[in-house]
């Protein structure tokens, strides 16, 4: 049996609203931090686990939970509602509150409801019992992104319950299945089967609001503009089968698959300096030598060790990476394989192409040319949407009210979310949140799919209170 929502709540120290926001002293607001925290925990105790296995995810629960949440707020003749089943269970939900101007610009709260899985043994606290324990909610999702997704349901909420808070356009809320396996059941079955559904001007959703220097008066901010692209392509690896008593000399399948995936990881593609990596490596405020270092291609590669923990994002955020994560080779302990597979993971920047990615694996696998051959057409480009635009501005409004003297930085994902869908049909999508000084991008990034993922108290409220503040209209 779980404990009571509110139990819970009475352990925690900082469910008021914090003092910089508009909303703070509007009575609609009132239980906005306390009532997102409850959400956020019955979300997680759901374990809406996708395992990449279509009948996993069970999402239909949380939507039930979402609907209970709402409750006769969705009857109101202003307000459709959807709920899309494309296989059992992997159900998602899509309000739609009509705004009172129809020339308004439209906005969708783009949450989705399924997590990854979660070994137990490796948590300090079970990942589906969101218990609140150190000043945290602890559990599987509340990062990616149950506590956005709780945040956006809570200001819907107050938007159905307050005609005069309402924003003039359009409202959608849309909590959706199937994110973290690609979107077949929710957003990609959506946008291609009932694509007015999610036809919107604006959306917001997940990978924004940390802090880059959690010490800096004047920090920067994330502010998520884009995501990268991707695409998957098969090595097909041909040698010379024999006896495995008489390995020398032979063409081993499996060890010149092991040259060319040592090769890929040693000799990455060469960096690009796009907008968003600029405006992260401002945010970052690092000293001046190191700054330029980082912003030149000729010496970004030595001077990204030092970054440290950031090392790797920031590798990731500057070129189209490849990584070989599928090897299989052989079949029998006494045969020399004659043939092998590596399948990579392939990610793009925005503005590169498929021919990219064809000229990159040709010249990496020339030493190899004779014994193997690439499989596999599948692209997607990356994405990003105008740094420059009314509601970049008011959240930009929002982070400095917080914070004041805060700097968003514009940044893109390295992986995907369901943003990639609504951008091509000319969708503005923002990757929101707004975190508390507790926690730092390499931490929010060890969280992500990781052990002990968790959010601290404050940071739900600063994000339910953000939302709040960017969406709701507050004369
Ligand atoms: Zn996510």
């Amino acid at each position: 049996m779980h404990r009571s929502a509110a139990a819970d709540a009475a352990q925690g120290k900082l469910y008021p609203m914090p003092e910089p926001f508009l909303l703070s002293d509007h009575p609609a607001a009132a239980d906005l931090a306390a009532d997102t925290t409850a959400l956020l925990q019955r979300l997680i105790r759901n374990a809406a686990v996708n395992d990449g296995t279509v009948g996993s995810g069970d999402e239909l629960t949380s939507v039930r939970t979402l609907q209970a949440f709402f409750g006769e707020l969705l009857d109101l003749p202003e307000v459709d509602v959807e709920i899309i089943e494309p296989k059992p269970g992997r159900a998602s939900i899509i309000a739609r509150l009509h705004g009172s101007n129809p020339t308004a610009r439209s906005l969708a709260l783009l949450g989705h409801l399924d997590v990854v899985p979660a070994d137990a043994a490796g948590w300090r606290h079970d990942p589906f019992a969101a218990e609140i324990a150190d000043g945290h909610v602890w559990g599987r999702g509340a990062i990616d992104m149950l506590t956005l997704t709780s945040s956006f349901a809570t200001v819907f909420r107050i938007a159905l319950a307050h005609p005069e808070l309402r924003p003039a356009g359009d409202l959608l809320f849309a909590a959706l299945a199937d994110e973290e396996a690609g979107g077949a059941w929710g957003a990609e079955w959506i946008t291609k089967h009932r694509p007015e559904l999610l036809t919107v001007d604006d959306a917001l959703t997940e990978q924004g609001g940390v802090l880059l220097d959690r010490d800096s008066a004047h920090p920067g901010i994330t502010l998520g503009v884009g995501e990268k692209g991707g695409a998957g392509r098969r090595l097909r690896i041909t040698g010379i089968p024999g006896h495995g008593s008489v390995p020398w000399g032979s063409r081993n399948a499996a060890g010149i698959a092991a040259e060319i995936v040592l090769h890929l990881l040693r000799e990455p593609a060469p960096p690009q300096i796009l907008p968003h990596w600029v405006s992260l490596v401002h945010g970052l405020q690092l000293e001046a030598d190191l700054e330029a270092r980082l912003l030149d291609v000729d010496t970004l590669d030595a001077a990204l060790p030092e970054l440290g923990e950031l090392a790797p994002l920031g590798h990731a955020l500057t070129r189209m990476t490849v990584s070989p994560n599928i090897v299989r080779a052989g079949d029998k302990h006494n045969v020399i394989p004659g043939s092998a597979t590596v399948d990579l993971d392939i990610r793009v920047l925005p503005g590169q192409t498929a021919a990219d990615v064809e000229a990159f694996l040709t010249k990496a696998l020339a030493p190899w040319a004779d014994s193997v051959v690439v499989e596999g057409v599948g692209f997607q480009p990356g994405s990003t949407s105008p740094a420059d635009s009314e509601l970049t501005k008011r959240i930009a409004e929002t982070f400095q009210r917080v914070y004041p003297g805060a700097v968003p930085a514009q940044v893109i994902g390295p992986g995907g979310s369901d943003g990639r869908f609504l951008r091509p049909n000319g969708t503005h999508v923002y990757g929101f949140g707004l975190f508390s000084r507790a926690l730092g991008l390499a931490e929010f990034r060890r969280r992500l799919h990781g052990n002990n993922e968790r959010v601290d108290l404050e940071s739900i409220a600063l994000t339910a209170g953000a939302l709040a503040d960017v969406v709701l209209r507050v004369d």
